[in-house]
Protein backbone atom coordinates (compact mmCIF):
# COMPACT_ATOMS: atom_id res chain seq x y z
CA UNK A 1 0.00 0.00 0.00
CA UNK A 2 1.21 3.71 -0.60
CA UNK A 3 2.29 5.27 2.41
CA UNK A 4 0.56 8.26 3.62
CA UNK A 5 1.04 11.52 2.37
CA UNK A 6 2.41 14.74 4.43
CA UNK A 7 0.32 17.38 5.11
CA UNK A 8 0.60 20.60 5.29
CA UNK A 9 -2.46 23.20 6.20
CA UNK A 10 -1.09 26.54 5.18
CA UNK A 11 -3.24 28.98 7.39
CA UNK A 12 -2.64 32.50 6.18
CA UNK A 13 -2.49 35.30 9.45
CA UNK A 14 -2.91 39.10 9.66
CA UNK A 15 -3.37 40.21 13.19
CA UNK A 16 -5.13 37.20 14.26
CA UNK A 17 -3.91 36.77 17.80
CA UNK A 18 -7.83 36.95 18.91
CA UNK A 19 -7.83 33.70 17.19
CA UNK A 20 -4.68 31.73 16.84
CA UNK A 21 -5.42 30.25 20.84
CA UNK A 22 -8.38 28.45 19.88
CA UNK A 23 -7.45 28.00 16.00
CA UNK A 24 -4.66 26.34 17.08
CA UNK A 25 -6.66 23.65 19.73
CA UNK A 26 -9.01 22.36 17.12
CA UNK A 27 -6.43 21.67 14.29
CA UNK A 28 -4.21 19.89 16.82
CA UNK A 29 -6.85 17.55 17.65
CA UNK A 30 -7.70 17.24 13.87
CA UNK A 31 -4.16 16.73 12.99
CA UNK A 32 -3.64 14.32 15.81
CA UNK A 33 -6.76 12.88 14.79
CA UNK A 34 -5.77 12.32 11.12
CA UNK A 35 -2.30 10.97 11.87
CA UNK A 36 -4.00 8.52 14.37
CA UNK A 37 -6.13 6.87 12.13
CA UNK A 38 -3.33 6.90 9.48
CA UNK A 39 -4.80 9.33 6.53
CA UNK A 40 -1.67 11.59 7.03
CA UNK A 41 2.04 11.06 7.60
CA UNK A 42 3.40 11.74 11.49
CA UNK A 43 5.55 14.51 9.49
CA UNK A 44 2.61 16.49 8.58
CA UNK A 45 1.85 20.24 10.27
CA UNK A 46 -0.03 23.36 10.21
CA UNK A 47 2.08 26.31 8.71
CA UNK A 48 0.86 29.50 9.77
CA UNK A 49 2.30 32.56 7.54
CA UNK A 50 2.23 35.52 9.08
CA UNK A 51 1.30 38.47 6.77
CA UNK A 52 3.26 41.32 8.18
CA UNK A 53 0.62 41.77 11.07
CA UNK A 54 0.77 44.81 13.38
CA UNK A 55 -0.12 42.64 16.89
CA UNK A 56 1.40 40.02 18.60
CA UNK A 57 0.65 36.99 15.94
CA UNK A 58 4.10 36.21 15.15
CA UNK A 59 5.57 35.97 18.26
CA UNK A 60 2.28 33.68 19.00
CA UNK A 61 3.34 31.46 16.27
CA UNK A 62 6.97 31.34 17.58
CA UNK A 63 5.73 29.89 21.15
CA UNK A 64 3.34 27.82 19.63
CA UNK A 65 6.01 26.30 17.54
CA UNK A 66 8.03 25.75 20.07
CA UNK A 67 5.61 23.70 22.49
CA UNK A 68 3.81 21.75 19.55
CA UNK A 69 6.24 19.86 17.45
CA UNK A 70 2.93 19.73 14.95
CA UNK A 71 3.00 23.54 13.92
CA UNK A 72 5.10 25.94 12.08
CA UNK A 73 5.11 28.94 10.54
CA UNK A 74 7.00 31.37 8.29
CA UNK A 75 6.61 35.20 8.44
CA UNK A 76 6.48 38.17 5.34
CA UNK A 77 8.89 40.74 5.36
CA UNK A 78 5.65 43.03 5.62
CA UNK A 79 1.76 42.87 4.89
CA UNK A 80 1.39 41.60 1.27
CA UNK A 81 -1.91 40.87 1.12
CA UNK A 82 -4.02 37.59 1.55
CA UNK A 83 -3.03 36.19 -2.02
CA UNK A 84 0.34 36.80 -1.64
CA UNK A 85 0.56 35.02 1.71
CA UNK A 86 -1.15 32.24 0.72
CA UNK A 87 1.19 31.86 -2.33
CA UNK A 88 4.01 32.34 0.01
CA UNK A 89 3.27 29.57 2.21
CA UNK A 90 1.89 27.26 -0.70
CA UNK A 91 5.47 27.23 -2.01
CA UNK A 92 7.16 27.04 1.35
CA UNK A 93 5.08 24.05 1.95
CA UNK A 94 5.73 22.48 -1.09
CA UNK A 95 9.29 21.75 -0.32
CA UNK A 96 8.12 19.33 2.46
CA UNK A 97 4.92 18.13 1.77
CA UNK A 98 2.62 15.66 -0.55
CA UNK A 99 -0.07 17.14 -0.26
CA UNK A 100 -1.47 20.60 1.21
CA UNK A 101 -4.53 22.19 2.51
CA UNK A 102 -5.07 26.01 2.76
CA UNK A 103 -7.48 28.10 4.87
CA UNK A 104 -8.28 31.40 6.50
CA UNK A 105 -6.95 31.06 10.52
CA UNK A 106 -10.69 32.13 11.74
CA UNK A 107 -12.03 28.56 10.70
CA UNK A 108 -15.13 29.81 9.24
CA UNK A 109 -13.99 27.15 6.43
CA UNK A 110 -14.95 23.78 8.63
CA UNK A 111 -12.41 21.48 9.39
CA UNK A 112 -14.20 18.42 9.05
CA UNK A 113 -13.78 19.07 5.46
CA UNK A 114 -10.83 18.12 5.32
CA UNK A 115 -11.44 14.65 5.67
CA UNK A 116 -13.73 14.28 2.85
CA UNK A 117 -10.88 16.47 0.96
CA UNK A 118 -8.53 13.84 1.65
CA UNK A 119 -10.92 10.93 0.66
CA UNK A 120 -10.89 12.86 -2.82
CA UNK A 121 -7.14 12.87 -2.81
CA UNK A 122 -6.60 9.44 -2.46
CA UNK A 123 -9.55 8.60 -5.01
CA UNK A 124 -6.75 10.42 -7.40
CA UNK A 125 -7.86 14.02 -7.10
CA UNK A 126 -4.74 16.50 -7.32
CA UNK A 127 -7.18 19.60 -6.32
CA UNK A 128 -10.09 19.82 -3.96
CA UNK A 129 -12.29 22.30 -3.92
CA UNK A 130 -14.05 23.55 -0.49
CA UNK A 131 -17.17 24.84 -1.70
CA UNK A 132 -19.87 26.49 0.67
CA UNK A 133 -22.97 24.62 0.74
CA UNK A 134 -25.12 27.31 2.98
CA UNK A 135 -24.24 30.87 3.98
CA UNK A 136 -26.67 31.26 6.42
CA UNK A 137 -24.06 32.70 9.00
CA UNK A 138 -23.03 35.40 6.60
CA UNK A 139 -24.72 38.62 6.30
CA UNK A 140 -27.12 39.39 4.04
CA UNK A 141 -24.60 41.76 2.44
CA UNK A 142 -21.50 39.53 1.80
CA UNK A 143 -23.48 36.89 0.80
CA UNK A 144 -25.31 38.97 -2.05
CA UNK A 145 -22.18 40.72 -2.83
CA UNK A 146 -19.92 37.38 -3.14
CA UNK A 147 -22.37 35.27 -4.89
CA UNK A 148 -23.02 38.13 -7.38
CA UNK A 149 -19.38 38.69 -7.67
CA UNK A 150 -19.35 34.51 -8.77
CA UNK A 151 -22.14 34.92 -11.28
CA UNK A 152 -20.51 38.09 -12.59
CA UNK A 153 -16.74 36.41 -13.25
CA UNK A 154 -19.10 33.42 -15.14
CA UNK A 155 -20.92 35.94 -17.57
CA UNK A 156 -17.04 37.53 -18.30
CA UNK A 157 -15.90 34.42 -19.11
CA UNK A 158 -13.51 33.47 -16.07
CA UNK A 159 -13.71 29.51 -14.60
CA UNK A 160 -14.26 30.05 -10.63
CA UNK A 161 -15.76 27.40 -8.92
CA UNK A 162 -18.88 29.01 -7.16
CA UNK A 163 -19.18 29.42 -3.75
CA UNK A 164 -15.40 28.55 -3.28
CA UNK A 165 -13.26 30.65 -1.33
CA UNK A 166 -9.09 29.51 -0.76
CA UNK A 167 -10.30 26.60 1.61
CA UNK A 168 -8.64 24.07 -1.24
CA UNK A 169 -6.80 20.83 -0.71
CA UNK A 170 -4.05 20.60 -3.84
CA UNK A 171 -1.17 18.06 -4.16
CA UNK A 172 2.39 19.05 -4.85
CA UNK A 173 2.24 18.22 -8.49
CA UNK A 174 0.12 21.34 -8.83
CA UNK A 175 1.73 23.77 -6.62
CA UNK A 176 5.14 22.85 -8.52
CA UNK A 177 2.64 23.93 -11.74
CA UNK A 178 1.34 26.85 -9.50
CA UNK A 179 5.10 28.14 -9.68
CA UNK A 180 5.27 29.15 -13.58
CA UNK A 181 2.20 31.58 -13.59
CA UNK A 182 4.42 34.69 -12.73
CA UNK A 183 1.57 37.28 -12.64
CA UNK A 184 2.07 39.26 -9.70
CA UNK A 185 -1.74 40.61 -9.41
CA UNK A 186 -3.09 36.93 -7.85
CA UNK A 187 -6.23 35.85 -7.69
CA UNK A 188 -5.59 31.79 -7.13
CA UNK A 189 -9.38 31.16 -7.62
CA UNK A 190 -9.12 31.82 -10.98
CA UNK A 191 -5.20 29.96 -10.89
CA UNK A 192 -6.25 26.39 -10.16
CA UNK A 193 -9.13 25.71 -12.79
CA UNK A 194 -6.53 27.04 -15.52
CA UNK A 195 -3.80 24.46 -14.11
CA UNK A 196 -6.46 21.75 -14.84
CA UNK A 197 -6.14 18.07 -13.61
CA UNK A 198 -8.60 15.40 -11.49
CA UNK A 199 -10.75 18.23 -9.42
CA UNK A 200 -13.71 17.31 -7.43
CA UNK A 201 -15.72 19.49 -4.79
CA UNK A 202 -16.38 18.78 -1.01
CA UNK A 203 -19.62 21.04 0.39
CA UNK A 204 -19.53 22.40 3.91
CA UNK A 205 -20.57 24.52 5.64
CA UNK A 206 -19.85 28.20 6.62
CA UNK A 207 -19.28 29.44 9.94
CA UNK A 208 -19.30 32.85 11.48
CA UNK A 209 -15.87 34.36 12.81
CA UNK A 210 -15.56 33.16 16.20
CA UNK A 211 -13.46 35.99 17.41
CA UNK A 212 -11.23 39.44 15.96
CA UNK A 213 -12.96 40.99 12.80
CA UNK A 214 -12.73 40.31 9.28
CA UNK A 215 -9.64 41.27 7.33
CA UNK A 216 -11.12 42.04 4.38
CA UNK A 217 -13.18 45.20 4.52
CA UNK A 218 -15.52 46.33 1.81
CA UNK A 219 -12.46 48.41 0.26
CA UNK A 220 -10.48 45.65 0.01
CA UNK A 221 -13.30 43.28 -1.01
CA UNK A 222 -14.03 45.36 -4.09
CA UNK A 223 -10.03 45.32 -4.74
CA UNK A 224 -10.00 42.07 -4.86
CA UNK A 225 -13.24 41.77 -7.24
CA UNK A 226 -11.69 44.15 -9.59
CA UNK A 227 -8.45 42.19 -9.38
CA UNK A 228 -9.84 38.61 -10.55
CA UNK A 229 -11.49 40.31 -13.22
CA UNK A 230 -9.18 42.45 -14.46
CA UNK A 231 -6.75 39.38 -14.34
CA UNK A 232 -8.37 37.00 -15.72
CA UNK A 233 -10.78 38.90 -18.36
CA UNK A 234 -9.93 40.98 -21.50
CA UNK A 235 -13.61 41.76 -22.08
CA UNK A 236 -14.36 44.85 -20.51
CA UNK A 237 -11.78 46.05 -23.04
CA UNK A 238 -14.13 44.60 -25.64
CA UNK A 239 -17.09 46.07 -24.50
CA UNK A 240 -15.71 49.36 -25.79
CA UNK A 241 -15.48 48.15 -29.35
CA UNK A 242 -19.27 46.81 -29.13
CA UNK A 243 -20.25 50.26 -27.60
CA UNK A 244 -18.54 52.15 -30.69
CA UNK A 245 -20.26 49.99 -33.21
CA UNK A 246 -23.97 50.91 -31.23
CA UNK A 247 -23.41 54.61 -30.97
CA UNK A 248 -22.80 54.22 -34.66
CA UNK A 249 -25.22 52.69 -35.38
CA UNK A 250 -27.58 55.12 -33.31
CA UNK A 251 -25.71 57.33 -35.49
CA UNK A 252 -27.03 56.19 -38.39
CA UNK A 253 -30.69 56.46 -36.88
CA UNK A 254 -30.26 60.01 -36.01
CA UNK A 255 -28.73 60.83 -39.18
CA UNK A 256 -32.10 59.76 -40.73
CA UNK A 257 -33.92 61.86 -38.45
CA UNK A 258 -32.41 64.60 -38.87
CA UNK A 259 -32.59 64.69 -42.56
CA UNK A 260 -36.22 64.51 -41.85
CA UNK A 261 -36.45 67.36 -39.36
CA UNK A 262 -34.36 69.35 -42.40
CA UNK A 263 -36.19 68.59 -44.83
CA UNK A 264 -40.05 69.19 -43.04
CA UNK A 265 -38.01 72.52 -42.31
CA UNK A 266 -38.01 72.38 -38.59
CA UNK A 267 -34.45 73.29 -37.89
CA UNK A 268 -32.22 75.70 -36.91
CA UNK A 269 -29.63 76.41 -39.17
CA UNK A 270 -26.28 74.10 -38.31
CA UNK A 271 -28.34 71.56 -36.10
CA UNK A 272 -28.27 68.85 -38.46
CA UNK A 273 -24.66 68.73 -39.54
CA UNK A 274 -23.92 69.15 -35.72
CA UNK A 275 -26.28 66.33 -34.16
CA UNK A 276 -24.88 63.77 -37.01
CA UNK A 277 -21.64 64.58 -36.51
CA UNK A 278 -21.48 64.72 -32.52
CA UNK A 279 -22.41 60.94 -32.85
CA UNK A 280 -20.66 59.95 -35.83
CA UNK A 281 -17.31 61.25 -34.56
CA UNK A 282 -18.08 59.73 -30.91
CA UNK A 283 -18.79 55.92 -31.99
CA UNK A 284 -15.65 55.92 -34.59
CA UNK A 285 -13.71 57.33 -31.50
CA UNK A 286 -14.75 54.19 -29.56
CA UNK A 287 -14.50 52.00 -31.77
CA UNK A 288 -10.80 53.40 -31.74
CA UNK A 289 -10.00 52.76 -28.22
CA UNK A 290 -11.57 49.50 -28.58
CA UNK A 291 -9.45 49.00 -31.31
CA UNK A 292 -6.33 49.74 -29.20
CA UNK A 293 -7.68 47.59 -26.52
CA UNK A 294 -7.81 44.48 -28.41
CA UNK A 295 -3.77 44.72 -29.06
CA UNK A 296 -3.73 46.05 -25.14
CA UNK A 297 -5.37 42.75 -24.12
CA UNK A 298 -2.68 40.52 -26.22
CA UNK A 299 -0.20 42.45 -24.78
CA UNK A 300 -1.43 41.85 -21.35
CA UNK A 301 -2.25 38.27 -22.06
CA UNK A 302 1.20 37.64 -23.53
CA UNK A 303 3.36 39.75 -20.47
CA UNK A 304 1.55 36.95 -17.77
CA UNK A 305 3.79 34.46 -19.71
CA UNK A 306 1.32 31.67 -18.29
CA UNK A 307 2.55 28.43 -19.31
CA UNK A 308 0.27 27.38 -22.63
CA UNK A 309 -0.17 23.59 -21.32
CA UNK A 310 0.33 21.40 -19.00
CA UNK A 311 0.99 17.73 -19.29
CA UNK A 312 -0.58 15.58 -17.18
CA UNK A 313 0.89 12.27 -18.35
CA UNK A 314 3.23 11.05 -20.93
CA UNK A 315 2.86 7.59 -22.04
CA UNK A 316 6.69 7.74 -23.21
CA UNK A 317 7.80 8.23 -19.79
CA UNK A 318 5.91 5.27 -17.64
CA UNK A 319 8.32 2.96 -16.48
N1 LIG B 1 -5.33 37.82 5.72
C1 LIG B 1 -3.97 37.97 5.40
N2 LIG B 1 -3.52 39.18 4.99
C2 LIG B 1 -4.34 40.28 4.85
C3 LIG B 1 -5.73 40.10 5.12
C4 LIG B 1 -6.18 38.86 5.55
O1 LIG B 1 -3.20 37.02 5.52
O2 LIG B 1 -3.87 41.33 4.48
C5 LIG B 1 -5.82 36.51 6.16
C6 LIG B 1 -6.59 36.50 7.46
O3 LIG B 1 -5.73 36.44 8.56
C7 LIG B 1 -7.46 35.27 7.32
C8 LIG B 1 -7.72 35.21 5.83
O4 LIG B 1 -6.75 36.05 5.21
O5 LIG B 1 -6.79 34.09 7.70
C9 LIG B 1 -9.13 35.64 5.45
O6 LIG B 1 -9.45 36.86 6.04
P1 LIG B 1 -10.84 37.15 6.75
O7 LIG B 1 -11.29 35.96 7.52
O8 LIG B 1 -10.70 38.41 7.54
O9 LIG B 1 -11.77 37.39 5.50
P2 LIG B 1 -13.34 37.08 5.36
O10 LIG B 1 -13.56 35.69 5.87
O11 LIG B 1 -14.04 38.10 6.18
O12 LIG B 1 -13.61 37.19 3.89
MG1 LIG C 1 -12.94 34.92 7.57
Amino acid sequence: MKKEPILYVVVPCYNEEEVLPETTKQLKEKMQKLIKEKKVSTKSKVMYVNDGSKDKTWNLIKGINQKEPLFTGITLSRNRGHQNALLGGLMTAKKYADVVISMDADLQDDINAIDGMLDKYKEGCDIVYGVRSARKKDTWFKRVTAESFYKFMKVLGVDVVYNHADYRLTSKKVLDNLENFKEVNLFLRGIFPLIGYKTDVVYYERNERFAGESKYPLKKMLNFAWDGITSFSVKPLRMICSIGFIILFISIIIMLYSLIRKLTGNTVDGWTFLSISVWFIGGLQMISIGIIGEYIGKMYNETKQRPRFIISENLEEKE
